[in-house]
């Protein structure tokens, strides 16, 4: 998958620097912004996956940067780490109540907030996880680019690769055209919603020989939807079970199946 990106708004250069050393040390691509208001045009140029927002700013405190990150609808699904030097309780509850995801104490190691990131993209954002996923006997291993159902391996091509990660990430909800659009191929990036039909057809097709196509759903007028376990088929009623025809009998006026539907015909005679 590619490298996530994560914002860091901070103010104090050093402290900014070394965060960033670390998380690009950690396969991560970082963007810094010292101030509030060059953070927000960072977002508006470029949705990251996570922000790291210290809480005392020049411009703008971080919780209300925060705060005006969760009323856009454009950024509210942003993950948000606040860091702070205060630990007192009253403003733990303060930054997760603006919105906040977690929120990391100064002075923190590196390996701490290392591992509050990977914990919030699990909990908030799973497609931006490395995590293994398996639905129905199909598997995906993303830091791999591999794909299988069992021991049988699936080729992929990189759009669809991430196309199933996502829907596999997010199984049981409906997307739209222009949801994919955004999630799998980016906000910035302008190509027709056909595009969406055109990869779902071939991700289809490499999901038929090992049976899991029916996984990925069209929902019609909306969208698709990636199902949790493959439909169960419905047998058909034998031919027992199915009403008499009644005209088959002149002495029958009324013939019925019984309420529960699986037992046999009841027949009432009129005479
Ligand atoms: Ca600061």
């Amino acid at each position: 998958m590619t490298a996530k990106q994560i914002l860091i708004v901070e103010d104090e250069r050093p402290i900014r620097e070394m965060i960033a050393f670390g998380l690009r040390r950690s396969g991560f691509d970082v963007r810094e912004a010292p101030d509030a208001g060059s953070a927000r045009a960072s977002v508006a140029d470029r949705r990251p996956d996570l922000v790291l927002i210290d809480w005392m700013l020049p411009d703008m405190s971080g919780l209300e940067l925060t705060r005006a990150l969760k009323r856009d609808k454009e950024t509210q699904e942003v993950p948000i780490i606040m860091l702070t030097a205060r630990a007192e309780e009253q403003d733990k509850v303060m930054g997760l109540e603006g919105g906040a995801d977690d929120y990391v104490t100064k002075p923190f190691s590196a390996r701490e907030l290392l591992a509050r990131i990977k914990a919030v993209m699990r909990r908030r954002a799973p497609q931006l996880a490395d995590d293994v996923v398996e639905i129905a006997g199909l598997r995906i291993d993303p830091a791999a680019h591999q794909v299988a159902a069992g021991d049988k391996p699936i080729d992929l091509w990189t759009t669809e690769l991430r196309l199933l990660h996502f829907f596999m990430t997010h199984p049981g909800r409906v997307f739209s055209r222009a949801r994919l659009l955004d999630e799998v191929w980016g906000e910035h990036v302008f190509v027709e919603e056909r595009t969406v039909d055109v990869h779902i057809r071939r991700l289809r097709q490499a999901l038929e020989p090992t049976g899991h196509k029916d996984l990925l759903e069209t929902v019609r007028g909306v969208g698709y939807c990636f199902r949790r376990d493959l439909p169960v088929e419905v047998p058909r009623m034998p031919s027992f079970m199915r009403p008499l025809p009644v005209r088959a009998k002149p002495e029958i006026r009324h013939a019925y199946m019984s309420p529960s539907a699986f037992r046999p015909v009841r027949v009432i005679c009129a005479d």
